[in-house]
């Protein structure tokens, strides 16, 4: 067992799990604190949240100052090591550009609230889930930059399996409560990546 005998690359990743530690606690206390209209699947979402927690937060946590999982270990070259950390960092601007865009519509769950308005400003004109995908950029590279593959495969499993439990059926919850607004705003932006707009003819 090791006790706080940090590398770079895991000073850099307990750092980012702060900040974003931060700026999840921040943007928590601005949720809006109106009555549900719409939740779905809550236990589900809620057993998936967890599973998140443990791939993406203890887990690593657990590796970095104790020395779990280290049997685990896998080489990583340097230079990829750094470019995961530089990419890890700067998804950081994502996830807090979706938070301060989504504002007090931000929900870790799959609800409604009354009063909730449609976001299709910020980082949400062009995409519909950029905090989802700042969670992806997180769970594929986090492996990498821990040089560990259990945590690399656990994370990114957890992940997908909330995103994929989730994104359909969030979309439905937006349709239903949106109806065309969140028609028209499907056909102008991407999932996870902007729409490339196809250019008009003359
Ligand atoms: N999927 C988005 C938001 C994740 S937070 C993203 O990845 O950035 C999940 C909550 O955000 C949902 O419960 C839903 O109520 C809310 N939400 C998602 N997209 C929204 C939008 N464009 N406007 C307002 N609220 C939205």
């Amino acid at each position: 067992m090791k006790i706080l005998n940090l590398n770079i690359f895991q000073i850099i990743f307990t750092i980012d799990l702060i900040v974003i530690g931060i700026i999840r606690i921040y943007f928590g206390k601005h949720r809006l604190k109106t009555q549900y209209k719409i939740s779905i699947n809550p236990i589900i979402e809620r057993i998936n949240s967890y599973l998140v927690s443990f791939g993406m937060i203890y887990f690593p946590l657990m590796n970095i100052l104790f020395g779990y999982f280290g049997k685990f270990f896998i080489e990583i070259p340097n230079i990829f090591k750094i470019i995961s950390s530089i990419i890890m960092t700067i998804d950081i601007i994502i996830f807090y550009l979706s938070h301060k865009d989504l504002a007090d519509s931000w929900s870790p769950f799959l609800e409604i609230k009354d009063k909730q308005k449609l976001v299709k400003t910020g980082i949400y004109k062009y995409i519909r889930h950029p905090m989802y995908l700042s969670m992806w950029i997180f769970a594929i590279f986090e492996g990498f930059v821990l040089s560990n593959y259990f945590i690399g495969i656990f994370g990114v499993l957890t992940w997908a399996n909330l995103y994929f439990v989730r994104v359909s059926n969030e979309e439905k919850m937006m349709l239903d409560t949106f109806g065309e607004e969140y028609e028209k705003y499907i056909e102008n932006t991407g999932r996870l990546l902007p729409k490339i707009k196809k250019s008009k003819k003359l």
